[in-house]
Order: C-alpha cells, then sequence, then structure tokens
C-alpha cells in the first residue's frame, strides 16, 4: 500500500532594513561581536522598543503580493514569546500570535503535474535573537548580540505540499518572491532565508499523521535531502509496527539524516501576552493603497503576461521570471529588438545562460549587455547570418572581440542569400553526388539533409539555410 507525505513550511526571510525591528542598531552582517547590539538589544533596565516602519511596510509589501489588501490585518497586535535562553536577554521574544499582520494569502508553484497553489495560513512580524559562540571558547560559550532584534517575518503555509520537490518549488518560489519585491536578500549561507519543514505521512484519504518537524535548514539541497531522509525514516517506522511522536529534529548534511532535539512534551508553553511596551499596530487603508502603487509587477503576472502576449512556453516564462534582473534582461532585449520574443527567450534561456553557468557569473556581471545581445539577435532576424554562426559570434562577443556587426565584418561571416550564387554551388553539389539525389528520389529523407550538409560545407557554412532547402527541393522535384 501506498504513503503520501504531507509537508507544512515555516520560512524565516530576514527583513532588508537598515536598522532593527525595535532598536536603531544597525543590522548589516559581519561585523564583530556585540558591537551592533545597542541598550534595547542586550535589554538594559527602562529601556523601550520602538516599532521600525521600514519593518512594517516590507510586511506589507509580502501580504500584497501574495493576497492582496484583504490578507492584510488593519489592526494586529505585538506579543510577548516568553522563554529562558542565553542568547535572548530579555527573556522574552517580541513576536505576533493571535493577531498577526497578514493572514492567508497563496504561493503558486510549477509542478511536474503543472501550477499548483500552497496556501499559506500568516506571515508575522518578529525579532530574531542573539547567537551563542562555541567555536572559539574552551569551556565555555560566547554570546553574540549583534544578531538580537534584527525584523524577521516569518511565513507559515499551511501542509499542502505532497513531496520533497514540491517543498523545494515552494521554497524557490517564497525565495525569488522576497528578493522580487525588495524586502528580504535572500542569502541564505548568511542566514537571511531559513526554513523549517512540517513532515507527516498518511494513507491517502486518511487523517494528517503526526508531524516531525526539520529545523533551520538553510538551503535547497538540505531542504530536499532532510524531507527524503525523514520521510523514508517515517515510513519504515509506521511499517515497523512502531508510531510517530511529534518532534522537533535537525538534519545533520554529514550523515544526511535527521536526529531528535526534543519531543512535544519538552515542548515549551511560551505564555504569550500582548507586549505592554507597545501599541497595537494600526495600518490605514491609504498606507496599504500607497504601498501597492509602488510595487513592481509581481513574477505570476509576468509569467502570465509573457505566456499570452510573447507566445512563450510556460518553461521558458518561468525561466524569465525566475528573478527580477532576468526579467529586467530579457524586457531590454525585446525593447531593443522591437519583438523577436521567442528568439530573444531562447537565446536568453539556451546560449546566454549557458555561458554564465560557466564562467560562473551572475546576470549583472555579463560582458554581453542586453543591448549588444540585441545587436547580435538582429543579425539573425535580419538573414545577414544563420543562427549558428551566430553562436561564434555571440563567443567572440563574450571574449570581448566587440559589437555583433563589427565581428560578422571583420570575419567575412556574412551569409550568402544571393539566388543566383547559391543555384551555382547547389548544381556544383548534386552533380558530385549523384547518389544522394538517387537516394532522395527513391524515398529516402535523409539523403536530402546530407545534401543541404555538403551545400553548407561548399558555402564555408555561409549560405543561407532556409534558402539552400528552398532550392534544393525546388530542384530536386523536378
Ligand atoms: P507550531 O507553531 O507548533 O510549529 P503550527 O500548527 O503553526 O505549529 O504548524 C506549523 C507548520 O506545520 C505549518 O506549516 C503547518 O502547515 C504544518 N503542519 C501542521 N500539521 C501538519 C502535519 N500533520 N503534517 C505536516 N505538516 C503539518
Ligand atoms: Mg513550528
Amino acid at each position: 500500500m501506498d504513503w503520501e507525505t504531507v509537508i507544512g513550511i515555516e520560512t524565516h526571510a530576514q527583513l532588508s532594513t537598515v536598522s532593527k525591528i525595535f532598536s536603531g542598531a544597525a543590522t548589516q552582517f559581519g561585523a564583530p561581536p556585540n558591537v551592533q547590539a545597542c541598550a534595547v538589544d542586550i535589554a538594559l533596565p527602562g529601556v523601550l522598543p520602538v516599532l521600525n516602519k521600514g519593518a512594517v511596510e516590507r510586511a506589507i509589501r509580502f501580504g500584497l503580493a501574495v493576497g492582496g489588501p484583504e490578507v492584510i490585518s488593519r489592526r494586529s497586535v505585538f506579543a510577548r514569546k516568553n522563554y529562558f535562553y542565553p542568547d535572548l536577554p530579555k527573556g522574552y521574544q517580541i513576536s505576533q500570535f493571535e493577531l498577526p499582520i497578514v493572514t492567508g494569502g497563496a504561493i503558486s508553484i510549477l509542478t511536474q503535474d503543472g501550477e499548483k497553489t500552497v496556501r499559506l495560513t500568516r506571515a508575522h512580524l518578529e525579532e530574531d535573537a542573539g547567537k551563542s559562540l562555541h567555536e572559539d571558547f574552551h569551556g565555555m560559550s560566547g554570546i553574540d548580540l549583534n544578531r538580537a532584534g534584527t525584523p524577521l517575518l516569518e511565513i507559515v503555509s499551511e501542509p499542502d505540499m505532497r513531496s520533497a520537490e514540491e517543498a523545494v518549488a515552494y521554497a524557490k518560489a517564497l525565495h525569488a518572491l522576497v528578493r522580487w519585491i525588495g524586502i528580504c536578500d535572500g542569502n541564505m549561507q548568511e542566514g537571511s532565508f531559513r526554513c523549517d519543514a512540517n513532515v507527516s505521512v498518511r494513507r491517502p484519504g486518511a487523517a494528517l499523521g503526526t508531524r516531525r518537524e526539520i529545523k533551520n535548514l538553510n538551503s535547497f539541497r538540505f531542504l530536499q535531502q532532510a524531507i527524503e531522509y525523514e520521510v523514508r525514516w517515517q515510513i519504515e517506522t509506521l511499517q515497523d509496527g512502531g508510531s510517530i511522536q511529534q518532534a522537533t529534529v535537525l538534519f545533520d548534511p554529514d550523515t544526511g539524516q535527521t536526529r531528535m532535539m526534543r519531543t512535544k512534551e519538552d515542548a515549551h508553553d511560551y505564555r504569550y501576552f500582548p507586549d505592554p511596551d507597545l501599541l497595537p499596530l494600526v495600518v490605514s487603508d491609504e498606507t496599504i493603497e500607497q504601498i501597492r502603487c509602488e510595487l513592481p509587477e509581481l513574477p505570476q503576472a509576468k509569467r502570465e503576461r509573457y505566456i499570452r502576449d510573447h507566445q512563450l512556453s510556460a518553461y521558458d516564462a518561468g525561466v524569465l521570471t525566475s528573478s527580477r534582473e532576468v526579467a529586467d534582461y530579457y524586457e531590454d532585449l525585446v525593447k531593443a529588438l522591437g519583438g523577436g520574443h521567442k528568439l530573444a527567450a531562447s537565446w536568453i534561456t539556451g546560449e546566454f545562460f549557458g555561458a554564465l553557468k560557466r564562467a560562473g557569473l551572475e546576470i549583472s556581471q555579463s560582458p554581453i549587455g542586453s543591448r549588444q545581445l540585441a545587436g547580435l539577435l538582429q543579425q539573425i532576424l535580419d538573414a545577414v547570418i544563420s543562427g549558428k554562426t551566430a553562436k561564434d559570434v555571440f563567443d567572440a562577443m563574450w571574449n570581448g572581440e566587440g559589437e555583433a556587426a563589427a565581428i560578422i565584418e571583420a570575419k567575412g561571416l556574412k551569409q550568402i542569400s544571393d539566388a543566383g550564387e547559391l543555384e551555382r554551388v547547389i548544381d556544383g553539389v548534386l552533380a558530385a553526388n549523384q547518389k544522394s539525389v538517387e537516394e532522395y528520389r527513391a524515398g529516402k529523407e535523409k539523403a536530402f539533409n546530407a545534401l543541404v550538409g555538403q551545400a553548407m560545407k561548399a558555402t564555408r557554412g555561409k549560405g543561407n539555410p532556409a534558402q539552400i532547402n528552398e532550392i534544393l527541393k525546388k530542384k530536386l522535384a523536378r
């Protein structure tokens, strides 16, 4: 009998504000320990938190992107989540509990079976804790409070994912979205975007199984590996007659296994209550409308527009909207070309991405800008060069040899489109390849390609392939 996997994901996205959520201390990554921890962050007596407007605006931007104005609470409340840990000097974390800033919304993902919607439960604002440092200390731990008070948006999904692949597709879509709308830098190595995966298994159609939560996954590969291991482990445990206990587990990338951190029995009772130091957060319709006006066109809207108006495939449209940089490059390119959407899309997703990948470069570091690439594609559209020759020109451009037109001129790559000249060449090819001609006339289609190949060879690759095809067909039909 089959098992079905059920996954819900909680994500912490660090909001890209310059200062912290309740203090003026800097949030920049990598500073020496405790130089970016002010009196509020280290919880000196008598200090009071002051809410950072930039964090609120970013949360609203997120709400608008996943659900529109309806999902944004006009009134939300900050609550104290009480627990003891050395990196939490206040003894509580300021979070949102009963009334989060965003309730509902959805993320759309592409799966093998097409588009799928993952519903969001909520997204709330909270502060990060500090860090315990174990490495440089013998028999002791150090405490770095630079991260204490860094603004986070915790985004909680419904248990809507059914495989590790879907979970990764969701995490990637969410990652792309928070970067797209400019609320989080998405740097996973620095911990700016991290996921907890809640995993359970069940018989198809049965009620939800008991879940285990895999904490703090900071790469898509670890997310995939951790879920795959966890699912196998849960199925084996159940098939052996065991049962699953609700628990929090950690993934060890070295062993590829998950191991128990704590069970439900030691789960904290956080004694949430509204923080008396902070007023309820009231957001007006005008504020929401103003932020909505400033939002860029969202990836999904762009994707749909590319499919509808540019006749791109769902796949190409998806790749071209994987980040704003890629979409901007594509749009600049087709603008400079004045059309040629499909040609532009296939060159970006093919040759251009291939070259970037081989060189290990980001699109912003590309030696070929969108205008230069437009210059090359224009030569194809004008039938000056074939698509095949264009690849050589592209390589030359990549190596800094100049603009497409200049390279074509200097290397004499212009294709031969003169009908008279091509006919002369083809007559020669036909005379020299009587065997292929006979085979073709006897019904062997392949022989035609051989003749095209010979004609291309005779023009040293410069014959216009479409014209060669046409002339050959005409002559062979006689
Ligand atoms: P907590 O706050 O204790 O982590 P929540 O009820 O908020 O618990 O759920 C956290 C996450 O767990 C959500 O993303 C939710 O979709 C997911 N989840 C809940 N039940 C299950 C289940 N049976 N299997 C998989 N995921 C689940
Ligand atoms: Mg949880």
